[in-house]
Formats: C-alpha cells, sequence, structure tokens
C-alpha cells in the first residue's frame, strides 16, 4: 500500500460522451461529499456549459477567469480555482470561453498533456481532484483521461444509454496506447428506478459484461437531486437525507479507502 502522501492526490476524470447521464450531478455532489469527509478537493469544471460551475451558485458571466485560461497556460490552475461555500472544496470554473480552447489548442504540441501537467503544480493542495467531462470525446476529454488514475462513466440504466458505450471503451482503449498512461475505469450507475424491471436487467447485463468495473454503488433517481442545481447547492447539502444524497455520501467513502489500499476494482465491486 502507498503511503497517503504518495498515493494523493487521486485524480478521478468522470466522462461519458453522451449528455444527461449524471456526470456533473456525480462530480458535485461527490466532490462535496469527499470535502465534507476532511479531503481537501478540487473540482475542474471541463464543459463549457459551466453546468458543475453554476451548481455552486457562481454565475458564468461573471467569472474573472475559468479554465480556460489554464489551457492557454496563462494562468496556473490555483489562481483561478474559486473558493465554495463548502469547506475544503474548490472549484475550477468554466463558461463558454472553454469552447474557444478547443480549437486553440489544435495548433499546440502536446496539447494531451495541458491539463495533467497544470495539475501537477497544484497536487499538494489536494487530496482529491474530480474532472467534470464535456458530452463529447474531443480534446477536452482526452486531457482529463490523460491526467486520471481512475475514469468513471455515469451510465442511466435505460436502453438508449448503452449505446454510445462501445465506442467510449474504443476511445479509452485508444488514449491508453497512445498516451501510455494507465487508469482503471469504473462505470456507476445513476437515476436507477429499483421499481423498473429493465434498470435491474442492465446492471445485470454490465456486471455480466464488465464484471468488477461496475460499481455495486447504484445512484437511484431522486426529485430532490434535479431541483439542488437551480438553488446553487449540491444536492447531497440541499437534502442529506435523501437516498441519492446518502449514496454519494458512501460513493465517496468507499473511494478514497479502496484508493488508498490500492484495490479500487476489487474492493469497490466485491
Ligand atoms: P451530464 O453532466 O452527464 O450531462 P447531469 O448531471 O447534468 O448530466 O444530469 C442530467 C439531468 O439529470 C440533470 O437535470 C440532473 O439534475 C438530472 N439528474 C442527475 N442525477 C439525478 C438523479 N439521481 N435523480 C434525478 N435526476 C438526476
Ligand atoms: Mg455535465
Amino acid at each position: 500500500m502507498r503511503g497517503l502522501t504518495d498515493a494523493l492526490p487521486m485524480i478521478v476524470s468522470i466522462a461519458n460522451n453522451k449528455g444527461g447521464t449524471g456526470k456533473t450531478t456525480t462530480a458535485v455532489n461527490l466532490a462535496t461529499a469527499l470535502a465534507q469527509s476532511g479531503r481537501r478537493v478540487l473540482l475542474v469544471d471541463l464543459d463549457p456549459q459551466g453546468s458543475a460551475t453554476v451548481s455552486f451558485g457562481f454565475d458564468k458571466s461573471k467569472l474573472l477567469y475559468t479554465v480556460y485560461d489554464v489551457f492557454a497556460q496563462s494562468r496556473n490552475i490555483e489562481s483561478v480555482a474559486l473558493d465554495t461555500k463548502v469547506e475544503n472544496l474548490a472549484v475550477v470554473p468554466s463558461n463558454l470561453d472553454l469552447a474557444g480552447a478547443e480549437v486553440e489548442l489544435s495548433s499546440v504540441r502536446g496539447r494531451e498533456y495541458v491539463l495533467k501537467e497544470a495539475l501537477s503544480g497544484a497536487a499538494r493542495k489536494y487530496d482529491v481532484i474530480l474532472l467534470d467531462c464535456p458530452p463529447n470525446i474531443g480534446i477536452l476529454t482526452v486531457n482529463a483521461i490523460v491526467a486520471c488514475d481512475l475514469l468513471m462513466v455515469p451510465l442511466q440504466a435505460e436502453y438508449y444509454s448503452m449505446d454510445g458505450f462501445p465506442t467510449l471503451l474504443k476511445f479509452i482503449r485508444m488514449v491508453k496506447s497512445r498516451a501510455k498512461t494507465d487508469f482503471d475505469f469504473i462505470v456507476l450507475l445513476t437515476m436507477f428506478d429499483g421499481r423498473m424491471g429493465l434498470s435491474k436487467r442492465i446492471q445485470r447485463e454490465l456486471r455480466e459484461k464488465f464484471g468488477d468495473h461496475v460499481l455495486k454503488n447504484v445512484i437511484p433517481r431522486s426529485i430532490r437531486m434535479a431541483e439542488a442545481p437551480s438553488n446553487g447547492t449540491p444536492g447531497i447539502i440541499y437534502s442529506p437525507k435523501n437516498k441519492a444524497s446518502q449514496e454519494y455520501a458512501k460513493l465517496g467513502k468507499d473511494l478514497m479507502e479502496s484508493f488508498l489500499a490500492e484495490t479500487v476494482l476489487t474492493k469497490l465491486s466485491s
């Protein structure tokens, strides 16, 4: 087992090429859960839509600096990070400026590694860094994947949500071999409705196919979770007793424990 200081920060990318699968909700609530348990957490919003930024009550149109400035290599991560109302939790915000970075990066040498470099400069300040990816597999998602120890794929337990999954897996394998980087990937089922036979069937089929890569932790569908962003408050604070909030809290605990014990796959899923 690695020593605590060698192992940290744990860097987790939250990605899926589909939109609306619960990436941002997972990033925001997992980040909050980990911060509430005393970890120093940084959440990087990598989506030009800025949903994670808004979820903490920031006004996207009034940001002085954003993650765009990090990709433009004009500012370091720490100087762009904003403290949130959650203790121990900072956010690197995003807005539509980031769409420009996707274009500008195309002519930059080593463009896949800009975020990894930037994060290494801030590594000592944080125990956990979460990367909330946009709903595509462009250069921003490549940057996140190259930088992470763990790739978490939130998947809605619905028939069509499986459509893009083989493409995503192919993409993961390609980035892994091209960038000569290694990371585990795990699937988190979100908006799960236990009363629906289909949800259960999809869970079973996924576990048959991907075994330990599919987390036992499942996030149930909850109206309170969906309401929270418009309040500028993470669901886990807005409605802590809610089942989805409790599952995010448990996921944070399990994730941290298994990461420190270097058993992410075996411990989380068995
Ligand atoms: P993504 O970042 O993958 O696009 P979001 O996290 O923004 O997905 O979620 C998509 C929509 O689903 C949002 O309106 C969000 O509030 C809602 N949502 C996410 N998780 C849940 C949940 N567990 N229960 C109910 N609604 C949810
Ligand atoms: Mg999102």
